[in-house]
C-alpha cells in the first residue's frame, strides 16, 4: 500500500474532533501534532516511526504517533477511520438505542462485598429499571479492604441468591458470579471448582496497577487466556475527575476524589487476546472510571472484541448509570451486536459456559 498523507490525516482527525465538540485539549494534540510534523521532511518522519522516535518531538504523543505509523503504511488511521464512521450520527438516538438494548448488567456489587445495599434491593432496582437479570459480581478475597468473598462465603452466597432468585418476579433472575482479582502472576483469586460454578466471571486487576508495560501486559494475557474469565473489567484502572453532567459523586462510602493514570500495556496484544479467547472488554460507566479511554475502545472495536456495558454499581441507584458506558460506546460506534448484555440470559449463560 501506498503511504497516506500523515499531516492530512492528523489535520482531519482534529477537525472531526473539533466537529464532534470533544475537549479543546484533545483537539490541540492532533493539531500541534500536524504542525511539527508538516515543518519536518517526510524522509525524517519515516525514520522517526522506524526507529520509534517520534515521540521525542514537541507535540508528538503516544496516539498521534501511532495514528503517523499507520498513515504511513498506508492504512487510514483507526482514530480516524472510527471518527469518520460514527460521523453525522445522531450519537444521543445511537446512545439511547444501545441503552435500550441492554437486558441486563454483568457488574454489581452487594453488602456482601463493597457495596451499600442487600442483594434483594440491588435485584428490585434492576427490576424496576427494565433488566432481565443482575450479575452479582461481588469481589474476591484478596481484596480486603473491600470484604472480599472467601471460597466459603461465596459458596453461601449461591445458596442465598438461589433462594432471593425464587421469591423475584417471573422474567427476572440473578446470575451468579464475582469480579475476581487478577493476581500479580496474572491467575485468578478464587477457587477453579468455583469459578466454573459460576454463570459469569468478570476479572479485574486491582493491586499493582503501577506494573511496568511487560509485566502488565503478561499479567493481563495470563488472565484474559484463563478459561473461567469472561469479561475484563475496567482494563486501565484509570481513576477522572470529570463527570457527566448531572453526576455530583460516585456517592460511594468510601469514596474521596482522586484520580490515577491509566496502567501501561500493550493494549493491542491484550484486545487480540480478547477477542481471539472469546473475552468481553468492560465499557465500565462509572462516572470517576470511564474505563477503558475512547481512544482503547476503538482499539478493541478494531480488534473484533466483544463489549459489555457495565455499571459496577455498589448501590441500588448506581444501576441507572449504564447511560454513561452508552454515550462513550455509541461515540466509538460499538455496534449493539457486539455487547454481550444485550442478549438474553440464557444466551449470555451459555456463552460463558462454551467457553470454560
Ligand atoms: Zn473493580
Ligand atoms: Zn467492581
Amino acid at each position: 500500500m501506498t503511504a497516506r498523507d500523515p499531516v492530512a490525516d492528523l489535520r482531519r482527525i482534529a477537525f472531526l474532533l473539533e466537529r464532534a465538540n470533544e475537549a479543546t485539549y484533545r483537539v490541540r494534540a492532533f493539531r500541534s501534532a500536524a504542525n511539527t510534523l508538516a515543518g519536518l521532511p517526510a524522509k525524517e518522519v519515516a525514520e522517526r516511526v522506524r526507529t520509534g522516535k517520534l515521540t521525542e518531538l514537541a507535540g508528538v504523543g503516544d496516539v498521534t504517533a501511532r495514528c503517523v505509523a499507520e498513515s504511513l503504511t498506508g492504512e487510514e488511521p483507526v482514530y480516524l477511520r472510527r471518527l469518520v464512521a460514527t460521523e453525522g450520527t445522531d450519537l444521543d438516538a445511537a446512545a439511547t438505542a444501545l441503552r435500550d438494548a441492554l437486558r441486563g448488567d454483568c457488574h454489581t456489587h452487594s453488602d456482601w462485598s463493597d457495596g451499600g445495599s442487600p442483594i434483594e434491593e440491588m435485584a428490585l432496582a434492576a427490576v424496576e429499571l427494565g433488566h432481565e437479570y443482575l450479575v452479582l459480581t461481588d469481589h474476591s478475597p484478596r481484596l480486603k479492604v473491600a470484604r472480599g468473598l472467601t471460597a466459603d462465603r461465596l459458596r453461601r452466597q449461591l445458596d442465598h441468591v438461589a433462594a432471593v432468585n425464587a421469591a423475584l418476579p417471573k422474567g427476572f433472575r440473578i446470575l451468579t458470579g464475582v469480579e475476581v482479582d487478577i493476581l500479580a502472576d496474572g491467575s485468578l483469586d478464587q477457587d477453579e471448582e468455583l469459578l466454573a460454578r459460576l454463570d459469569v466471571v468478570v476479572g479485574s486487576v486491582h493491586s499493582g496497577l503501577n506494573d511496568d508495560r511487560a509485566k502488565m501486559t503478561r499479567r493481563m494475557l495470563a488472565a484474559v487466556t484463563n478459561p473461567h474469565l469472561d469479561i475484563l473489567g475496567h482494563c486501565t484502572g484509570r481513576l477522572v475527575a470529570s463527570r457527566p453532567a448531572g453526576v455530583k459523586g460516585p456517592g460511594d462510602r468510601a469514596h474521596r476524589p482522586r484520580t490515577r493514570a491509566e496502567s501501561d500495556f500493550d493494549a493491542d496484544a491484550v484486545f487480540a487476546a480478547c477477542a481471539e479467547r472469546g473475552v468481553a472488554v468492560e465499557i465500565n460507566s462509572r462516572p470517576e472510571r470511564q474505563d477503558p479511554p475512547k481512544r482503547l475502545i476503538r482499539r478493541a472495536l478494531e480488534a473484533g472484541c466483544r463489549f459489555a456495558i457495565n455499571t459496577d454499581a455498589h448501590a441500588p441507584g448506581q444501576l441507572d448509570w449504564q447511560r454513561f458506558g452508552c454515550e462513550r460506546a455509541a461515540l466509538c460506534g460499538v455496534p449493539a451486536d457486539r455487547v454481550v448484555n444485550t442478549w438474553k440470559a440464557d444466551r449470555l449463560v451459555r456463552w460463558a459456559r462454551t467457553r470454560r
